[in-house]
Formats: structure tokens, sequence, C-alpha cells
């Protein structure tokens, strides 16, 4: 089958395209021909060399995948071929402590696909049943690769992290990114009333069509917590949902009401953050960081993607050959929501 596979023998990572053997089906296991997979920051992480630990040799990179069953192990009893699926991020052992409270992605046993298992950037993917997610047959099939990173991951930031309620508001910086276009969708859909926050004139005209979401332009001009404040009678936001990381943490407390939660979904610039910590302490503040998505956070992206209530935004489909493009478009921040590579189809 075609592949890109991560090649890390020279001065830098890169990715090639190879033909190499189509992954071979466990008992319990499901192979998946890939529709499409989305780019992460975390495969320009990998590709960039700046993340390594844990990362496997010759990897396939791709956690965001999208496909249809082609051929099942004898002891799987959920799907079988044909049908359409979406992969979880990671293979899990459904027995220990964190599986049993429903942290499957945090599994003690666990490894991510793209990472310490193959993933989608390939024709086929090997994935284990318990960790591919039925789709309804409705469901446009290159789409539906975002439904567990990035919309299952905003899920899990907003319900077990942040304990987001209807009526609150909530703050979405970084918010014309993959990530952030999906928080802010399902903050909405979640009842939450929306402030976004892009410094991108360019994508103010596609968050402000999202439902129930409010644009901030951060110009430099003016902090983006002193308009959250103005917006909110100087009360500040409920919850801050931040995938930049450091860049925006300071204000992103200052942007936070009295017992506010910020979840940290990302760090880009790899750096520290400095803030003072009494404004934490006279907000009774709370920060939490959150990252994957268990079964249970991608069955109801998938049902909220089904009834309409979220929409995976693709903005661009690269070939193979072009893979190198795609990962250029994510490092420099310029398209809104994902891009997706869409493997060879024979
Ligand atoms: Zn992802
Ligand atoms: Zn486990």
């Amino acid at each position: 089958m075609q592949a890109l596979v991560l090649n890390t023998d020279g001065d830098a990572p890169r990715l090639e395209r190879r033909d190499i053997p189509t992954p071979s089906v466990g008992a319990r296991d499901a192979l998946v021909r890939v529709a499409a997979c989305g780019v992460c920051y975390h495969d320009v992480a990998v590709v960039d060399g700046t993340l390594r630990r844990g990362v496997k040799r010759d990897v396939v990179l791709g956690h965001e995948v999208s496909g249809v069953v082609a051929d099942v192990g004898e002891q799987v009893t959920t799907v079988q071929p044909g049908d359409r699926v979406v992969a979880a991020l990671t293979a899990f052992c459904g027995k220990c402590a964190r599986c049993a409270a429903g942290q499957e992605y945090r599994c003690l046993r666990g490894r991510g696909f793209g990472h310490a298992l193959d993933g989608g950037f390939a024709q086929f993917v090997s994935l284990p049943e318990t960790s591919v997610v039925p789709l309804p047959d409705t469901m446009d099939i290159v789409q539906a690769a975002l439904l567990a990173c990035p919309i299952g991951v905003a899920l899990n930031a907003m319900e077990d992290a942040a304990a987001l309620r209807p009526g609150e508001t909530a703050l979405v910086v970084g918010a014309g990114g993959g990530l952030g276009a999906h928080l802010a969708q399902a903050a909405a859909a979640l009842g939450a009333r929306v402030l976004a926050v892009t410094t991108s004139p360019h994508k103010i005209d596609m968050l402000e069509a999202l439902d129930g979401v409010d644009v901030i332009l951060a110009d430099g001009e003016l902090d983006f917590s002193e308009i959250a404040m103005a917006l909110t009678d100087d009360e500040g936001v409920d919850v801050a949902l931040n995938p930049v990381g450091s860049a925006l943490f300071g204000s992103c407390i200052a942007s936070l009401a009295q017992f506010g939660r910020m979840v940290v979904l990302g760090e880009i610039a790899g750096r520290a953050a400095r803030f003072n910590l009494a404004e934490l302490l006279f907000r009774d503040a709370t920060v939490v960081g959150a990252t994957g998505a268990s079964p249970r956070h991608i069955r109801k992206a998938v049902d909220m993607a089904a009834s309409g209530s979220v929409q995976p935004i693709i903005s661009q489909q690269f070939s193979f050959d072009a893979a190198s493009d795609a990962i250029e478009q994510m490092r420099a921040g310029a398209t809104f929501g994902r891009v997706a590579l869409i493997p060879p189809s024979a």
C-alpha cells in the first residue's frame, strides 16, 4: 500500500511516500481503508522534530482517520466490512483504572495512532475493534475524519475538564485554527455564549458564520481580555479555552470571571507561561490541561455532527504528493479549520 513514512535518518525528519506492506489484521482488529486523515499540530511537531518521545521508528503519522472497514479479524463482533467508521486516537486496554473511569485516552497501557502505532497517512490502517466508532450512512466520510480530534477533544475539554454549563460564557482563543474553530462550534452547541478571538482578519467572516459565535479581532491595539470584560459587563468569562498556550496564557486569565476555568489544550511556542498568581487567587480560578478524547466523547461528536449542531471544517484537501504543502499550511496557521490528506484510491 502507499503510505507517508517519517524518515528520521537525515538532518531533519521528513515525510516520504513509500510502498509498504498492508498491515496485518489481528484477531480483534479491523483493517480500515482510509478515506481521509486530518493534519494536526501533533503531526507538525513530529515532522519538525520538536516531539520525539515515544514516536516509533518509520512511523506512519496521522490520528484523525475516517474510512471504510475492509477486513476484520475472526473475533471481531461489532463492525464488519463495508462499515463506515472514525478511529479513536489511541489503542487502549479497556481494563485498567483509567479505562474503567472512562479515560481510555490516558490508558495506562495506551498507545497513540500516528505516534507509537502507525496511523492514517496511508491507504490502510489496522485498528483494534474497540478503537473504531461507527458512523451513520448519511455522514460525509471525509468530514468525519475530524470527529475524534479535534471535535471529540473539544468535547472532553468542555465537559470533563471545564464542566461548561449551558448559559455560561466561553472564550475561545486561536479560534480560526483547527482546534479553535471546532471548540467555538461545540461550545455554542452545548449552550454557551461564545466569544471567539482571532488575530486573522480574513477569518472573521467564517467565524461569524458559525451559529452562536461572537468574534473578537485581537489586532494588538487592545488586549482581548479588555474586550472580553467589556462584552460581559466587567464580569469576565466563565471558561477560557486556550489551544495556543503560553503566548495567550496571561490574557486568558485576565479574561476570567470569578470561579472561572481555563483549559489549556496546546502549546505552540514551547515556552514558559508568565503570570501573576494573584490574578488566579482573587478569582478563585482553575487552570486545567486537557488532551485527547475517549470513545464516549467521539460517539457524542458523531451524534452532534449527525444532527447538524457541529459541522467539521476541512478547508483544503491534499494528495500524498502534496503532503509537505499540507504540513506547511498547518505550520503557517493560514487555513481556517483543518486541512486533510486524501490517500490514493487504488
Ligand atoms: Zn489531532
Ligand atoms: Zn487501560
